[in-house]
């Protein structure tokens, strides 16, 4: 953080963040909580559907106190206020990442970074150099390997066992929902080539010798892997959220609904609210495990009721909510597993890893409970399951109405049947997409793995918003970058912000960047119930905003891949400047 900048020393004031922001630096102001600024000097994007563009907004303490024009705007700041000019920039609300995993960004920032690597050769070299820079960790570990990287997307373990020290080698997919091990892991985790696969996984085997090729799908990754690699102190949880909330923070995020929240994640936000250094707001749905068993999944959320019930007599945890639950119903597919009304292109297809029956009782209960549901559906089966499952308690439970205003949610939405689009929004049903996971630098196997005229309709944003469908847009780090711009930058053109110049998918699926910003602010807001108070510039809403160097509103689009964020204010504090 820059010393000068909204010191925690007294009498300090705010002076300039790298030229682009110049603040009255002549004056002193006391620092306190009810400390008063302006910005002005470019334009302010509200998110405010109503009311998009203003000339200035105050703030005071942590709350937005006026947006408007800017000569009300300085008689409403007063003389002593600190002014920020923003020259030229653009000031933007916090954005709001309607689908992340915190915890674990924090924890795929500190490992071998695979995303961009383009073969196995270049992921062996980052995993090596990972290790020689790690001497004394137990495990190598690496994170965002894409399919497209790997001959025939099929990694092996012993791709993996001819480099490094015999230490184990754990490397997750970019889209987390497989593992690929070498044989030390694979021996550390007990796996050998009779072990059955556990329900909504497999142990990927050689066809030929039937021998684990060292590649963990789905539940065998979530269920061997996880809880393996999850087992750390509670000191380095502390590491992994400062570090997601410092990358967020520097990229512009405020808030991120984290999508697979658990006990121990929960008490690592807690220690980090009451220590005062959340600085990202965190709603968060409570990951229900599919066991096979009524008994067991309708327990977990008993469990969690309680556990909400607890959490709201506590005031003193106001940046941290516990939402719902998370149903993981599918895989990906990228893997082939997500379950689709018609085979992939190779013929095979994936059973959804939560069934009918059991699928519906969970999300009947949460529902019952006043929980807000958030289902992972990808393919199109799934997607019909995950809807049914919603309308189906809201009749089960008696008041369907009661339901349709819970603002249940499916998250992916990755290949819909048209006739389920137009479903949603007659029943309430949030679309909860990452435009990243369209960038076409990882696109080309998602297309080839459905090898059809299918993935003409793939990430359909256009149909959702003419059907009635609130849009919430998030980028599911770690599964993909969690960088807001870039994310925009997909979402108002389909292209790479790695590669312009690939070709992008189904452009005329983009979207104008007022109204990407809006999905990705106020809609991801309104998704967890919490637009009247962060995702919109309004009197009255917390001071959480952003400003950029410029104005990616008045330009190309490529401006948002040039764009830089200034400045990152959180609940009235700065948290980040650049
Ligand atoms: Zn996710």
């Amino acid at each position: 953080m820059h010393p000068s900048i909204r010191s925690h020393a007294p009498d300090v004031t705010i002076v300039r963040v790298r030229n682009q922001i110049v603040t009255n630096a002549a004056r002193t102001v006391p620092y306190g909580d009810e400390m008063i600024e302006l910005f002005r000097g470019g334009r302010v994007f509200t998110s405010d559907p109503d009311r998009p563009w203003a000339e200035a907004v105050v703030i005071e303490g942590e709350r937005i106190v006026f947006v408007g024009h800017v000569a009300d705007a300085v008689d409403r700041a007063g003389a002593d206020a600190v002014v920020h000019d923003i020259a030229g920039g653009v000031v933007l609300p916090g954005f709001v990442d309607a689908h992340a995993h915190v915890t674990m960004t924090g924890d795929a920032l500190l490992k071998a970074q695979l995303r961009d690597a383009p073969d196995v050769a270049e992921i062996r070299r980052r995993l090596t150099v990972w290790a020689a820079a790690n001497p004394h960790a137990p495990r190598i570990l690496g994170i965002g390997w894409i399919y497209s990287a790997i001959d025939g997307g099929r990694p092996t373990r012993q791709m993996l066992d001819e480099i490094g020290d015999g230490r184990p080698i754990y490397a997750e997919a970019a889209d987390l929902h497989s593992c690929w091990l070498n044989t030390a892991a694979l021996h550390e985790l007990g796996v050998t080539d009779d072990t059955p696969d556990p329900i909504g996984g497999r142990i990927v085997r050689d066809p030929q010798t039937g021998m684990a090729t060292g590649h963990l799908l789905e539940n065998a990754s979530v269920n061997l892997v996880w809880p393996l690699l999850a087992d750390v102190p509670a000191s380095t949880l502390d590491e992994y959220l400062a570090a997601a909330m410092r990358a967020y923070s520097e990229s512009g995020v405020t808030a991120a609904v984290d999508m697979a929240m658990d006990a121990t994640m929960l008490a690592a936000m807690q220690r980090a609210e009451s220590a005062g250094r959340l600085t990202v707001r965190v709603i968060g749905h409570w990951l229900i495990h599919r066991t096979g068993d009524s008994v067991t999944e309708l327990a977990q959320v008993d469990k969690l009721v309680r556990l909400v019930e607890r959490m709201a007599d506590d005031s003193s945890l106001s940046r941290l909510r516990i939402a719902g639950i998370k149903i993981i119903a599918d895989g990906t597919i990228d893997g082939c597993t997500a379950a689709l009304i018609n085979p992939y292109a190779d013929g095979t297809n994936a059973d959804p890893i939560w069934d009918r029956t059991s699928l519906d009782a969970v999300v009947a209960a949460a529902d019952a409970a006043g929980l807000q549901v958030a289902i992972h559906a990808i393919g199109d089966q799934t997607v019909r399951n995950a809807i049914d499952a919603i309308e189906r308690a809201g009749v089960t439970n008696g008041d369907p109405a009661a339901t349709h205003s819970r603002r249940h949610r499916i998250e992916h939405l990755e290949y819909v049947d048209e006739s389920d689009v137009v479903r949603l929004a007659g029943l309430g049903i949030t679309a909860s997409m990452q435009p990243v996971h369209i960038d076409p630098a990882i696109f080309a196997n998602w297309a080839a793995m459905l090898g059809d005229e299918r993935a003409d309709r793939g990430f359909a944003w256009r149909e959702f918003l003419d059907a009635g469908t609130t849009l919430a847009f998030g980028t599911d780090t770690p599964t993909a970058p969690h960088f807001p711009l870039h994310n925009m930058y997909i979402a108002t053109t389909r292209r790479s912000p790695g590669d312009p110049t690939l070709t992008p998918h189904r452009p005329d699926n983009a979207l104008p960047l007022d109204e990407a910003v809006i999905h990705a602010t106020r809609d991801a807001a309104w998704a967890s119930f919490a637009e009247d108070s962060i995702g919109v510039l309004r009197a009255g809403s917390f001071a959480d905003l952003v400003v950029l160097d410029r104005d990616p509103f008045a330009a190309e689009p490529e401006s948002l891949l040039s764009a830089r964020v200034v400045l990152t204010i959180s609940n009235g504090r700065t948290v980040y400047t650049g």
